[in-house]
């Protein structure tokens, strides 16, 4: 059941679903402004009770409310064993028949050796048959990822407490991202100001903080850094770290934190931990159910590219697909990170509607790469930080991101000792992006750099898959 609210920007209007009166909500969307949309698993005779709520004034007295609804096939796919296999390879051809073969690529790539998700029996045959030999690393992740999310519940339900900004366990839902958000802005009006970049593809408002000391003035000219998460619906911990630098921006400048607090006075911070909304929830959330509450709901309809393991955004690319959910689609979607303007559709990018890496129609023919763009464009952004996961050692990756138009860029020594800093700082390696992932074109930062100047990266976070457990994907890292 998907339930809508359309009350434009103006205002705020939550929305929320309960099972029982007095009880925790089983979905809720808290939006900036007034349009909102929640979506939870329900079955036949189930009752809940919906909410709409006026936050604050402004807005539309009253707002149109709307019930969707999707009855799905619960049962999970046949052969639907999800392996993670080590692939050696000799060299960027070998990585690119790879990806010609339609399997599923992950980040992790060395020059030796790439991990490959792989989704069924089928799968695994059509790779040994290319002659591909590999070990497998993690021979059924959808078992794995299901006890990574029992231990997370464990240490969440003896209310342990990271060392961690907001002393999380877990992995967030969309809500408790923008809860949070909506929180900070409102508790420090002259240090956080909500921004709104555009909308989704399912219409949804891709949203954002900007942290600053005097945050509403409009005459400083101070330079802005950028830095997004959840470009890729199921790379989960792309949108904890920024999320937590917000969380300890705030609480380092309200401790008084002398190097918080001048940072914030010489820089504008934004942050956008979740660009692909629509994604992220048909990963992380589709088919929570309030019957059971079950947060591993969404694992028995993960086939590629297909809920928990979603990498795209929720455009419906496959023929037949636009009926079903966004979560329900297998392969459908354009990937973001090939859909960028800047030397769009070039190598490392696919014209292929099903494979991962599909750049779509069209430079900026999605609304989210389109938003970002138009968004970034307006600003001058001196450094810009898109994360992603996994590699196993960690990686920060700059610009060039393909070198065919340049080998290194004419900053390549400040930009490699900015990266090495870091690189030093998180234990992880310091690479052009290139120099082991191979060509990627139409990539986020690579407009900025090319036409602003602003310095790339792309930190790859170091873990054992999309989504590994918290304690070690986010908090460790
Ligand atoms: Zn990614």
């Amino acid at each position: 059941m998907t339930v809508s609210l359309s009350g434009g920007p103006d205002g705020d209007w939550d929305l929320a679903a309960f099972r029982r009166p007095g009880s925790a909500a089983v979905a809720a969307s808290t939006a900036f402004g007034s349009d909102e949309q929640l979506t939870v698993a329900v079955n036949s005779g189930d009752r809940l009770a919906v909410q709409a709520c006026r936050r604050s004034g402004g807005g539309p007295a009253a707002v149109p409310l709307r019930f969707d609804f999707y009855e799905m096939d619960a049962s999970a796919p046949a052969d639907g064993r999800i392996s993670l296999e080590s692939v050696s390879i000799s060299g960027p051809s070998e990585l690119a028949r790879l990806e010609r073969l339609g399997l599923d690529v992950t980040h992790d790539v060395s020059e030796e050796a790439a991990t490959v998700a792989l989704y069924s029996a089928r799968e695994r045959a059509r790779l040994a048959a290319a002659g591909f030999s590999a070990t497998t690393l993690i021979p059924d992740l959808a078992a794995e990822d299901a006890a990574d999310r029992r231990s997370e519940g464990l240490a969440t339900r003896v209310a342990a407490a990271s060392p961690l900004p907001s002393g999380r366990e877990s992995y967030r839902v969309y809500n408790d991202y923008t809860s949070r958000m909506k929180a900070i802005a409102e508790n420090n009006a002259r240090l956080v100001r909500p921004v709104v970049l555009g909308r989704t593809f399912e219409d949804r408002p891709i949203q954002g903080v900007e942290i600053a000391t005097d945050v509403r003035r409009t005459d400083d000219g101070r330079p802005v850094y950028l830095n997004m998460g959840l470009h890729h619906a199921r790379e989960w911990p792309s949108g904890e770290l920024p999320m937590e630098f917000a969380l300890d921006l705030v609480r380092g400048f309200r401790n008084g934190n002398a190097r918080i607090r001048s940072l914030l006075e010489r820089v504008r911070v934004i942050i956008v931990p979740v660009v692909n909304v629509d994604g992220f929830i048909a990963s992380r959330s589709y088919g929570t159910s309030p019957a059971d509450d079950d947060s591993l709901a969404t694992l028995p309809f993960a086939i590629n590219d297909q809920a928990a393991y979603k990498r795209k955004n929720c455009r419906p690319t496959v023929p037949g697909s636009a009926a079903m959910p966004c979560a329900l689609r297998s392969n459908s979607g354009v990937d973001l990170n090939r859909n960028y303007g800047a030397y769009w559709g070039g190598s490392g990018s696919s014209s292929d509607r099903t494979a991962q890496s599909y750049r779509g129609t069209g430079p900026y023919s999605e609304p989210e790469s389109q938003a970002v763009h138009a968004f970034t464009a307006s600003l001058h952004p001196t450094v810009f930080i898109t994360n992603h996961t996994f590699t196993s050692d960690g990686k920060w990756l700059r610009q060039p991101g393909f070198d065919d138009v340049i080998k290194v860029t004419p900053d390549e020594p400040a930009m490699k000792d900015l990266g090495d800093d870091m690189a030093g700082t998180t234990g992880w390696t310091s690479e052009l992006g290139y120099a082991t992932l191979g060509d990627i074109t139409g990539a986020t930062e690579d407009w900025n750099y090319f036409s602003q100047g602003t310095y790339g990266y792309t930190p790859e976070v170091r873990g054992t898959n999309f989504h590994a457990n918290y304690a070690d994907s986010v908090v460790e890292e």
